[in-house]
């Protein structure tokens, strides 16, 4: 279970002499390096990263960063806001030495997401994996635990040549979707990658060939949502490093290639309430408790403002297509793969264990951290209030004619950039989760994005972020 108190300066208790302990066990190890990450607002993991040595020193006092990065865009430009964007002040980066691991795919290094502090010790109020603690840690005081996993799809390639068909993607394997011939193109790599993943501690659930050329697909179990992004970023991470070693290229973009089947990263997410999980067992549909069902409908209530975190790119509406398996519609289904909100009930007889909400519309281009810590919020909040699910939805939406999804209630969930963050700004159960400097990070960046893509096709807009996230 993660840590949920914030990092102190001097470091928490015990925390110093943990990190010498580990300088030793890891220098026996070969690591001669530590990696100390998180997310930013765009969705791009950034990095600095310390000599083995100077672990203990960095539990202490972490080590400096600039604010800037809440404001940078995917392509590392800087958009400026009314309080972000600036050239002033510096943070400190905290690792958070529980999650700490050797990296198998990079031989000499470890890697610890980090805590940002401001340099009075105070938790820097846009740092994003703070605030899903402080979500998590919400939670906890009325008496609910919640577990999470993110899915991670990713087309694999080689270089891009300008003359292939797909707009320059060529795809590292050329069996079909689910076929077991590209686990045969690619064998030693798939192999690789599930050495290295089992030798950093992470329980893999699932390797397999996707849909869309190139794809494959690693699902994850389930832990506690600060874990389950801390484990995303690893993975992506490791997958990317594996790749490198056998000369492939990763890419975990929303759309890789305009008009096709696109790289999802769907949530799963439960509420517990002690070790009973609150989705299975109970007096509603589908065994759901009143908890879970109020849970869901908190979400679902509010998955088109959801769309600023889950969907954040302009590489995520070129994904978001109906009929695309991306879940576009704003609408439950049990086991239902059109819905954005999934229910899953799992095999009878492991229902307490399996059952959860699939987040199906959400992609990699989220920073995990946002995204789970909205989820949470919105799910409370529906909680709190007793809300109830609408009626179910069967089959694909994408069949009904407007005014039959009008009469259902479905609505399709934001086609854009504007419209997402239209749907955000008026959605006070996240507005006030997040407080305003996240929300002004996360707006500016999003507008930011979106000007950088006014007027480009949508493969000059794939293109783009094609290698980035
Ligand atoms: N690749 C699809 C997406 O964009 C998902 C496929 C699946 O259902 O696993 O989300
Ligand atoms: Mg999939």
């Amino acid at each position: 279970m993660t840590t949920l108190a914030d990092p102190v300066p001097g470091g928490r208790p015990g925390e110093v002499e943990r990190a010498h302990r580990l300088v030793e066990e890891l220098g026996a190890r070969g690591v001669h390096g530590v990696v100390l990450a998180y997310v930013d607002t765009a969705g791009i993991n950034r990095v600095k990263s310390v000599p083995l040595g100077r672990l203990p020193a960095v539990t202490r006092w972490g080590v400096g960063m600039s604010p800037v990065f809440d404001t940078f865009l995917a392509d590392d430009s800087i958009v400026a806001t009314e309080h972000l964007g600036t050239p002033d002040g510096d943070l400190r980066l905290y690792p958070d030495l529980d999650p700490l691991v050797s990296l198998a795919g990079q031989p000499g290094w470890a890697w610890a997401p980090v805590d940002r502090l401001t340099q009075d010790g105070t938790a820097h109020p846009g740092c994003s994996r703070t605030f899903l603690r402080h979500a998590v840690g919400q939670a906890a005081e009325q008496g609910y635990a919640l577990r999470a996993a993110i899915e991670i799809e990713w087309a694999i390639g080689r270089s891009d040549d300008p003359e292939a068909a797909d707009g320059g993607f060529v795809p590292a394997c050329t069996g079909p979707a689910y076929g077991g011939n590209r686990l045969v193109e690619l064998t030693d790599y798939a192999a690789d990658l599930l050495a290295a993943l089992a030798a950093q501690g992470v329980d893999v659930d699932q390797l397999h060939p996707e849909y869309a050329a190139g794809q494959f697909e690693l699902s994850v179990a389930a832990t506690d949502p600060v874990a389950a992004a801390d484990r995303s970023v690893l993975v992506r991470q490791t997958i990317r490093a594996v790749g490198q070693r056998h000369g492939l290229r990763v890419s975990f973009a929303p759309s890789v290639v305009a008009g096709g089947v696109g790289n999802g990263g769907h949530v799963h997410v439960s509420v517990w309430r002690g070790d009973r999980n609150l989705h299975a067992g109970g007096d509603q549909r589908y065994g759901m408790t009143p908890e879970a069902e109020g849970f869901a409908a908190g979400v679902l209530a509010a998955l088109p403002a959801l769309s600023a975190l889950a969907t954040p790119s302009p590489s995520s509406y070129l994904r978001l297509q109906p009929s695309h398996w991306a879940g576009v519609y704003a609408c439950w289904g049990h086991e239902t793969r059109e819905a954005a909100l999934r229910l899953v009930t799992g095999m009878v007889g492991h229902r307490d264990r399996a059952a959860n909400l699939e987040v199906k519309f959400a992609d990699l281009a989220a920073n995990p951290y946002l995204l789970l810590g909205g989820l949470v919020a919105c799910g409370l909040a529906g909680l709190q209030r007793g809300l109830r699910l609408p009626p179910e939805v069967t089959g694909d939406p994408a069949r009904l004619a407007e005014s039959e999804l009008a009469d259902l209630g479905i609505r399709r969930l934001p086609t854009g950039i504007e419209e997402s963050l239209r749907e955000f700004c008026r959605y006070p159960v996240l507005l006030e989760a997040l407080g305003p400097p996240l929300v002004e990070a996360i707006t500016g960046v999003r507008r930011g994005e979106a000007a950088r893509v006014a007027g480009l096709e949508p493969a000059a807009v794939a293109e783009a972020y094609r290698w980035v996230y």
